[in-house]
């Protein structure tokens, strides 16, 4: 075994809605941890997958998802051959790491991030340098970026909007950081949440692909589309390295149905806008109760939104208990919430209202898990 896999903790999943309700004798449960899309899936993947010829079972799906690889590069305006399939970004992260990662190769990443950079990264033996976020807003920390790359610096990850953050870096912050990284370095930048962006236009990096040989682009059919189940996920890149990519991806990763799901999901677009308006108007009912509450919390362009609160697991508990699953341990005392409907995010607001009393900022020094001088410097 390598040496290396023995130091990696096991990752946790989801577990299944069911068993969290039957575990804890819940009634209902609503899952606010995994940012699924909460709005469901477009009728017309069901509708797809129905009318699948059934007859096919037996035979291998196509390996190269040629029709999902046209209407992608159709849809975003780019060649299929710059397009890699994975099952899910999960697969892609995998294998991005294993083809560009030996021993001894160095890693820069933001904290907190999504976790899969790191753990694909410690798998092949390489360090992961991580850079704290700016304290204040959540944004990422570039200039601490460019003077932590050395020349074992293989991978940059940036996570645009960054999960769990939420926060989004605009394309100027975006061509500033990537025009002084060395162009050996490859930038992966996973646009997983891109959708959600709102408040510019043209939010993606995709126009500007083309000007960065070494920078990669990563999107997931998991969140607006709702396909989380179905498992797809791709990245866009020059065809040189997308011909590595080929070359180590296995050849039938895709089954059908996941291809014929994600056709279907692009197709309906007012899914895809309908779900992202939904979440804006809810985003910004958060963000009033943070403001109006002064619970500190980053401005999210995503579908989730992140916010410090102490002795957040005592809350975390209490929201659990009342059928609502957030996510925790990402860092000390914050939390993250996916964001949902309007009357779940009413429901969620009043009972942590309920709870703030315990936790008031002023008196809080007998906070189980902060003294109090800690806790006013994180106060806005
Ligand atoms: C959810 C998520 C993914 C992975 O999604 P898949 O379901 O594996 O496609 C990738 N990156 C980020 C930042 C995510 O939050």
């Amino acid at each position: 075994m390598k040496s290396q896999i023995k130091k990696i903790e096991n990752y946790v999943p989801e577990e299944p809605i069911e068993s969290v309700k039957a575990r804890l004798g819940l009634k209902k449960l609503v899952r606010l941890s995994a940012n699924e899309n909460p709005f469901g899936t477009s009728p017309k993947v069901k509708e797809a997958i129905l009318n699948w010829n059934f007859k096919e079972e037996n035979r291998y799906p196509d390996g190269y998802a040629s029709e999902l690889r046209t209407k992608i590069a159709d849809f975003i305006g780019v060649a299929p051959e710059k397009l890699v399939f994975g099952v899910g970004l999960d697969e892609i992260i995998t294998m991005i790491s294993r083809i560009f990662l030996e021993a001894g190769d160095e890693v820069i990443l933001s904290k907190p991030t999504f976790s899969e950079y790191a753990l694909h990264a410690q798998i092949e033996g390489a360090k992961v340098i991580e850079i704290p976020c700016l304290p204040e807003t959540g944004h990422y920390d570039f200039a601490e970026f460019l003077k932590q790359i050395t020349d074992k610096t293989k991978i940059i990850w940036v996570c645009n909007p960054n999960n769990p953050t939420g926060t989004y870096e605009d394309l100027k912050t975006l061509k500033s950081f990537f025009d002084k990284v060395p162009d050996n370095i490859l930038i992966l930048l996973d646009e997983a949440y891109i959708h959600y962006v709102t408040k510019v236009k043209n939010a993606s990096f995709l126009s500007e692909l083309a000007n960065y040989k070494n920078v990669m682009l990563l999107r997931t059919f998991s969140k607006a589309y709702g396909l989380a189940n179905y498992r797809v996920g791709y990245a866009v890149m020059n065809e040189e390295l997308a011909n590595y990519m080929q070359a180590i991806r296995l050849p039938y990763n895709l089954n059908s149905l996941a291809q014929l799901a994600a056709i279907a999901a692009l197709e309906d677009q007012d899914f895809v806008n309908n779900s992202v308006e939904k979440t804006r108007i809810e985003r910004d009912n958060w963000e009033r109760f943070f403001e109006e509450n002064q619970i500190r919390y980053y401005v999210s362009q995503a579908n989730f939104i992140f916010f410090n609160y102490p002795a957040a697991n005592k809350l975390a508990d209490k929201l659990l208990e009342r059928g609502y699953q957030i996510r925790r341990g990402l860092l000390k005392d914050w939390l993250r919430i996916t964001i949902g409907s309007e009357k779940d995010g009413a429901n969620l607001r009043s009972i942590i209202l309920e709870n703030k009393i315990q936790y008031n900022y002023e008196t809080a020094s007998n906070s189980d898990t902060m003294d109090k001088k800690q806790l006013l410097s994180m106060m806005r």
